[in-house]
């Protein structure tokens, strides 16, 4: 059974919101000295066959991934599919569909900037976005940067990309069912990712686990870029508790975009069960 030392289950090239191509990210997560890597792209299975291309032949295994957004209550909580069937027609169908979706939604995130007296973003954002089927909040937030209206990406959603900001357009995505469905059904294994981002209460979110869980969700992501260390120890926990496996995450958008390089994540908690136990 191989045992990896440096997966690192979750990150983002060019053909989502990433800077890297897929195949940079590959070299890049080669020479952090990752030894399982997951691209998952947002809503796109497009960079895969780049990615396995640049990693035949190196001591870097590529597991087939995706990040799926999903709604619920009034949230949008993103599932990571490991280890999927990049090639399973209904999968493939499903995020045509949820693409199909984010042009629409584009449209009204750049009527509502217009509204806040930034014209044109929508212009922008499809300039920056390297995929024209996926073009989202983070190349909208890029575009008013590069035009020096605000100092950094994280700066333009606290004041217009976050929930409830100005700039935000309420969007229903998939369900956390279909979401978990399309996973299973094409091969792989559903995470549910970056638990603390969500503004969810305890109550909602044993219920968002419990929905998920009964669908067939399997792990959660409780080492990550997103997470502080308190952070890490209360999703250890309920890992434990919910019998979940546990995954490694950077969730890697680009050199010096967000808090953790490609392989740079803490380990796990010892006694958790890793998700990649299965991808041995
Ligand atoms: P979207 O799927 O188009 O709604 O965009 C979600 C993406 O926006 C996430 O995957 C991140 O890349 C980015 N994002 C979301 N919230 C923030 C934040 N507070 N700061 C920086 N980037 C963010
Ligand atoms: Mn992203
Ligand atoms: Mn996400
Ligand atoms: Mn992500």
């Amino acid at each position: 059974m191989k045992v990896f030392e440096n997966p690192d289950l979750h990150c983002h090239s060019t053909r989502s919101d990433g800077h890297l191509t897929p195949t940079e990210v590959v070299s890049r997560a080669l020479a952090n000295g990752v030894d399982l890597l997951a691209l998952t792209d947002h809503d796109e299975l497009d960079g895969i066959d780049e990615a396995l291309a640049a990693a035949r032949d190196t001591a870097l295994r590529l597991l087939p991934g995706v990040e799926i957004s999903t709604s619920f209550a009034g949230e949008t909580i993103h599932i990571v599919g490991l280890g999927i069937d990049h090639r399973h027609r209904p999968l493939q169908q499903a995020l045509a569909e949820l693409r199909a979706g984010r042009a629409e939604r584009a449209e009204r995130i750049g009527a509502e900037l217009a509204r806040c007296g930034i014209p044109d973003a929508l212009a922008g954002a499809r300039r920056l976005a390297r995929n024209p089927e996926l073009v989202g909040r983070a190349h909208f937030a890029r575009h008013i940067v590069a035009c020096g209206l605000m100092p950094d990406v994280k700066t333009v959603f606290d004041h217009y990309l976050a929930t409830g900001k100005p700039g935000f357009v309420p969007h229903q995505w998939a369900e956390v069912e279909q979401a978990v469905g399309w996973i299973v059904a094409s091969g792989g294994l559903a995470v549910l990712a970056h638990p603390a981002r969500y503004r969810l209460s305890s109550r909602e979110l044993q219920a968002l686990l419990a929905r998920f869980q009964n669908a067939g969700g399997e792990a959660i992501e409780v080492v990550g870029g997103a997470h502080t260390e308190q952070e890490m120890h209360r999703f250890a926990g309920i890992a434990r508790q919910r019998g979940l496996l546990a995954s490694r995450a950077s969730d890697f958008h680009g050199i010096g975009e967000g808090p953790v390089d490609l392989g740079r994540c803490n380990p796990l908690p010892p006694d958790l069960i890793p998700v990649w136990s299965r991808f041995c």
